[in-house]
């Protein structure tokens, strides 16, 4: 069941006069895709818990998977603002479960085209853009996630390489993928023992266990288990000891399209809300005749429109070469509060028909909480952006 959404025309970034032709050709190359490719089939793959492969290389088809990325690898050029409409447009499908799925691959792109092995990138990366291997990055544990330099996975030096163990918690796509970017510690306790390596699997040692959630229903989420699975020397991604530089730098362009992500969603959540508003009677009256929800609209917009002016800039200026961890993450948590408030006001618009699996506002309230935890708790965010921003004694 699909249910009819009322533009909003302040929540419509790609109608901004300042994009370029090329910009509008992304997002309305994406939007097509997300309407035809994703839409028809989402309720059967939440149902399923995942979703085809043919989908990542539909995607590729259309440029999505390789944007931002080296186009001597097969990706294709485009800034940061480009990369953010084209998630809006996915966005558009209604599910963050189906993003989550199909671009796994991308938070663990970066990494490898910065600094991975050239046989690695010259094997792997044109294939992940292409869509026709699957990728995920496997950072988190279940002894903790946020304080990524205690984690306790060990890689040990053996003939030939390393051979990892240990194991990781939450992992994206960590069911299906044929390349995982793994973090692990070779000798030293602290943060400058973490490094990253390459998995191609199936191998020997690599078991994995599907993990049952909330919502992202249809995005596959694994526990694996590493025992003594053997990568070449030339797995290592980067320099040895370097693996949390990577892992950090590469939170900031994760956290920035999270947080465009929630807003885009948010979007969809009021725009189905404001069509059921107009339609549906209560007291001799359609919702939208009553104050009280008109409010809720405007207080919907408001809670959107200053972060997504917020991320414009962010994205202009990353590609300026400024690196603002701090807003970025403040942004998230922005976002996400966004989305939170959004969601919850928009299923309660809906009444009984926003608590059934029948409305995209349904399905993006079940993915709030994944939203202010995945990528960096809010507090860790917090946290982060206190130090960057010199807030701290
Ligand atoms: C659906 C899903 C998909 C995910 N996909 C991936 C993936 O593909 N790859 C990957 O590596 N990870 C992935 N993650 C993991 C995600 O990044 C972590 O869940 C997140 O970083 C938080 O780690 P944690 O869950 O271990 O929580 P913990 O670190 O145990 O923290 C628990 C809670 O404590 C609070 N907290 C933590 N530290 C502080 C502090 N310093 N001050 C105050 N409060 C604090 C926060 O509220 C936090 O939510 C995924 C998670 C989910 C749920």
């Amino acid at each position: 069941m699909h249910f009819p959404r009322q533009p909003i025309a302040a929540l419509q970034p790609a109608l901004w006069p300042s994009q370029s032709a090329t910009q509008r050709a992304v997002y309305e190359a994406t939007q097509r895709f997300a309407q035809h490719a994703l839409v028809p089939h989402l309720e059967r793959w939440e149902r399923q818990g995942g979703i085809p492969r043919e989908v990542h290389a539909e995607a590729a088809a259309i440029g999505v998977l390789g944007l931002g990325f080296p186009e001597a690898y097969g990706g294709v050029p485009a800034d940061t603002w480009t990369r953010a409409l084209a998630t809006w447009a996915l966005c558009g499908a209604g599910s963050g479960g189906v993003i989550a799925a199909l671009m796994s691959h991308s938070i663990m792109v970066w990494p490898l085209a910065a600094a991975a092995s050239e046989r690695v990138k010259r094997s792997l990366l044109p294939a992940l853009l292409q869509g026709k291997l699957i990728g995920a990055l496997a950072v988190t544990e279940a002894s903790g996630g946020s304080d990524v330099a205690r984690l306790q996975t060990r890689a040990e030096r053996c003939p030939g390489g390393w051979r990892l163990r240990g194991s990781k918690m939450y992992i994206t796509s960590g069911m299906r993928a044929d390349v995982l970017l793994i973090a692990a510690r070779g000798g030293d306790p602290g943060s400058q023992g973490l490094s990253l390596f390459v998995v191609e699997a199936p191998a020997e040692g690599l078991e994995r266990y599907p993990l049952e959630k909330t919502g992202w229903l249809c995005s596959d989420t694994a526990a694996i288990h590493l025992d003594g699975v053997f990568v070449p020397h030339d797995a290592l991604v980067g320099d040895e000891g370097r693996g949390l530089g990577l892992i950090l730098q590469n939170f900031n362009a994760e956290r920035l399209l999270m947080a465009v992500q929630a807003l885009a969603l948010a979007s969809v959540c009021a725009e189905e809300a404001l069509a059921w508003a107009w339609t549906r009677n209560t007291f001799g009256a359609p919702l939208i005749a009553h104050q009280v929800i008109r409010h809720k609209f405007a207080r919907m917009v408001q809670s959107i429109l200053g972060p997504l002016h917020w991320a414009r800039s962010l994205c202009d200026r990353i590609d300026q070469g400024e690196v603002p961890a701090g807003e970025i993450a403040l942004l998230k948590n922005a976002a996400t509060q966004a989305l939170r408030e959004v969601a919850d006001q928009s299923v309660q618009i809906l009444g009984g028909q926003g608590y059934l699996r029948a409305s995209a506002s349904e399905r993006i309230y079940r993915e709030v909480k994944v939203m202010m935890i995945g990528g960096g708790a809010e507090e860790v965010m917090y946290e982060l952006a206190a130090r960057q921003l010199g807030l701290e004694p």
